[in-house]
């Protein structure tokens, strides 16, 4: 890169957002961050309602909710999980934690309670947040094993105390309860002196786990250390320019996910900018945001521009005060740019790369760059505290990206993950000597150091930018009655700009002579879709369909030869 590194601050998340008084004036000139000369302005506003909070409230409430949480006897070494849509509460529960000095596990809020029971589990969460909408999901992945429990005095609701009597008074009887049964966040609140500086080395100590699939297997925890955090958000600010103060960010990507944790609950505080909170991705909600409070920048991912692309209602809206927008979490392909860019001229298109391992990102195109000749469709250079390769996987040799040469992607640098929570073995895979990290993502680099994601050579299927493992659904299929055999791949859709997993599937014996006619052989497809559709959180429908195969490809050692697969799915597309 030819960007100066950051000052890399060796301290909390907590602290490094909001700093102590005395830090902020010695380090001032070393910190990519300003104190707001304007109190009033709003830092977080709920895009449905226009409620908001500025920088100091977010600082004090997450202050009055670590207290509360203190007097609740949770301690620094426990793990909360926090599962809902994006919200000013899930903000407060997210810094509430951090300022206490615990670790955040953020689940997906599409989960189904096996699968959110998997994450609970494993992440050994021992106090939770919910949104009330989702404790039906939440409550029964406790009920799934009777050896796991988080205590209702742990359990608390991510709604206002003013919601909280809206429902008691006029909810379910169901939800009058659980209004009973479980405390607000803010009931926690306490008043409280300021937090202490936490000990030496906090900043090498987990601050969030993540669930990632990684090159292979189920979700993962994946350790994001304080130092990760930081690092990745001091190398942002320096290495693009996009979100500054003047700005007012679009949130509706998960804060769940890595990208939306980082880029857009993290960063802008440090530069007061302001976020306008949507509890997920709604065209109109999108919209209406848009015009209501003057948005200038989102984050995407790739489906999003599609649905603009083809709604109708934009016109509908002034939406004249967007002036770009970041893709990532999945491929944004030129011509998507290109379409995006003729219908709306105004909104310059730009994108940026990168894993839950690395905090997330490595790459990402400057704006500015992105407009010029060739560029599009590009992933940009790697950003400052960032070290790449581009590997053979069969030699182990660095490839020559001058000769146009492809490789994996290895990465280097202070935002790397610390390793997959409680799995040794699966982080001990994916380090290399030297503590390169390999991505399973094939990347060519240009003479300007410029890089493309051009193939990928781990398990995962990416279905609008949320992971699907390929084995998760293979262990789920195989255990259907009429299933003898099946192999997951993702195929392409250029429509819906993403993939859509796909299930090769091999019936009993016997089964097979029964499918006599097309007909009874959709039948049976579509049944094993339904099924799967209702086991599964819905980004991991086989929305790419299921196709009748007499065998799944294998390498002599019993991997299923994703390769072939995807082979044949192409050909299969072409035949259509
Ligand atoms: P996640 O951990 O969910 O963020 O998924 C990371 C994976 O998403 C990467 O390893 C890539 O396969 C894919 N990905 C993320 N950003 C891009 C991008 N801009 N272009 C292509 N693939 C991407």
């Amino acid at each position: 890169s030819t960007i100066p590194a950051p000052h890399l601050p060796r301290m909390s998340v907590y602290h490094y957002l909001f700093p102590f008084k005395k830090y902020k004036s010695k380090h001032r000139t070393r910190f990519l961050y300003y104190p707001d000369p304007n109190l009033e302005k709003p830092s977080f506003i709920d895009g449905l309602t226009g409620r908001f909070v500025t920088r100091a409230q977010v600082e004090e409430q997450s202050k009055m909710l670590a207290t509360g949480l203190k007097i609740k006897g949770i301690e620094r070494t426990e793990v909360g999980c926090v599962f809902g849509m994006n919200s000013l509460e899930w903000i407060n529960a997210c810094f509430g934690v951090q300022a206490l000095g615990a670790v955040v596990s953020p689940a997906n809020y599409a989960y189904t309670p096996d699968e959110l029971l998997h994450q609970l589990r494993d992440s050994t969460s021992s106090f939770a947040f919910v949104q009330p909408a989702l404790l039906p999901t939440f409550l029964k992945a406790l009920e799934l094993d009777p050896k796991y429990s988080i205590p209702d005095n742990r359990i608390f609701l991510l709604c206002t105390k003013a919601e909280k009597e809206q429902l008691k008074e006029k909810g379910s009887d169901a939800e009058k309860g659980w209004m009973e049964r479980f405390q607000c966040s803010e009931e926690l609140w306490e008043k409280s002196g300021t937090p202490k500086r936490f000990q030496d080395g906090m900043e090498e100590r987990t601050a969030y786990l993540c669930y990632s699939s990684g090159t292979t297997g189920r979700g993962k925890g994946v350790e994001t250390s304080h130092h990760n955090v930081t690092s990745q958000v001091q190398a942002l600010n320096c290495s693009y320019e996009p979100i500054k103060y003047k700005d007012v960010i679009l949130a509706m990507l998960p804060f769940s996910h890595i990208y939306g944790l980082t880029v857009t609950l993290h960063q802008p505080l440090t530069v007061n900018g302001t976020v306008v909170v949507l509890p997920r991705f709604d065209e109109i909600a999108f919209l209406k945001a848009v015009e209501r409070f003057k948005v200038t920048w989102a984050l995407v991912v790739p489906p999003m521009l599609i649905a603009l692309l083809n709604s109708s209602n934009v016109s509908k809206y002034d939406i004249s005060t967007i002036r770009g927008f970041m893709s990532g979490a999945a491929p944004l392909s030129s011509d998507l740019i290109q379409a995006f860019e003729a219908k709306f001229p105004h909104i310059k298109m730009t994108q940026g790369y990168g894993l839950t391992e690395t905090t997330p990102v490595s790459n990402v195109m400057n704006l500015k760059e992105a407009q010029e000749k060739g560029r599009n469709g590009k992933i940009g250079r790697i950003i400052p505290t960032y070290q790449a390769r581009l590997v053979d996987q069969e030699t182990g040799r660095d490839v020559e990206p001058s000769k146009g040469e492809r490789g994996e992607l290895w990465l280097r640098g202070p935002s790397v993950m610390k390793g997959y929570w409680r799995n040794e073995q699966a982080t001990r895979e994916v380090f290399a000597e030297g503590g390169w990290f390999k991505t399973g993502d094939v990347a060519m680099m240009d003479k300007e150091g410029y890089f493309s994601i051009v193939d990928r050579v781990k398990e995962l299927i990416k279905y609008k930018g949320f992971q699907v493992p390929p084995a998760e659904l293979e262990a789920l299929l195989i255990t259907h009655p009429d299933i003898a055999d099946v192999g997951v791949i993702g195929i392409h859709s250029k429509e819906q700009a993403t993939e859509l997993p796909r299930a090769y599937i091999v019936p009993k014996s016997g089964l097979s002579a029964s499918f006599t006619t097309p007909q009874s052989k959709m039948e049976f497809t579509n049944k094993v879709q339904e099924w799967v559709a209702g086991k599964v959180a819905n980004h991991k429908r086989l929305r790419g369909g299921v196709v009748l195969v007499d065998v799944i490809p294998k390498s002599p050692s019993g991997k299923i030869l994703r390769k072939d697969l995807r082979a044949r799915a192409v050909r299969e597309e072409e035949e259509r």
